[in-house]
């Protein structure tokens, strides 16, 4: 029998890096399902979609093909109709049209077979806003992983400056918190931690700690 374990949480808690690392430690294979809903979006916006226009992504989604595959350093890329878009998913305006593609019903819906799948051949440490509650319910381990909103506003700020990208604090803090708004408050698979979850708060702690404090949760539990 695979493990699965799921870690949600808020944007820009951490949990990719935290993941990751996680992951690499215990030979486990991760995966970010945030890319999946970035794919979709950047597919709308590519087609001058509107992220909203809920009938032409529904369109759009019947000639699209998403895949999760990954490189000879065992790392993740994504997909697009056969085309690695991993890099092209990363800037503010994708963002921005994931957590607007997300809220709709059959694109949660189309992208769910594929996460499943992915936790039946494989040990895997899945990210994500709903892996606890929906993707994967019975995970072994369950964490949510949070940090303030100010916090986690200036980890994606240095994040996306080292990328050389050209951004202000102020508007990474303001999407920060709409897509929070969103994720929570959408009414399919909204952000929240599952009831069987372990809430961990990275707000004091750098990523050596984080690392260490998700490890010991995991080890504890599995
Ligand atoms: O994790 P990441 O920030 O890359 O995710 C991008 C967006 O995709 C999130 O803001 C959220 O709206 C959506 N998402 C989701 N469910 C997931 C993963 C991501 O709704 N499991």
């Amino acid at each position: 029998m695979n493990i699965a374990i799921a870690i949600d949480g808020p944007a820009g808690a951490g949990k990719s890096t935290i993941a990751k690392l996680a992951a690499k430690e215990l030979s486990f294979i991760y995966v970010d399902t945030g890319a999946l809903y970035r794919a979709i979006g950047l597919c709308a916006y590519r087609n001058n979609i509107g992220s909203k226009d809920v009938p032409q992504i529904l369109k759009m989604l019947e000639d699209i093909r998403v895949e999760l595959a990954f490189n000879d350093k065992g790392e993740q890329i994504v997909l697009l109709n056969g085309e690695d878009v991993s890099s092209l998913i990363r800037t503010p305006e994708i963002s921005m049209y994931a957590s607007d593609v997300s809220a709709i019903p059959e694109v949660r819906a189309f992208l769910l077979d594929l996460q499943r799948n992915m936790a039946k051949t494989n040990n895997i440490i899945m990210d994500g806003r709903d892996i606890g509650t929906v993707v994967l319910p019975n995970a072994k381990v369950k964490i949510f992983l949070t940090a303030s909103a100010e916090v986690r506003a200036k980890r994606r700020f240095d994040e996306l400056i080292e990328k050389g990208m050209d951004v202000k604090y102020e508007d990474v803090l303001k999407d920060v918190e709409t897509r929070d708004y969103n994720d929570s408050h959408r009414e399919t698979a909204p952000l929240k931690p599952a009831e069987d979850s372990v809430i961990v708060d990275t707000s004091g702690l750098d990523l050596q700690q984080s690392v260490q404090k998700l490890i010991s949760i995991m080890k504890e539990n599995m």
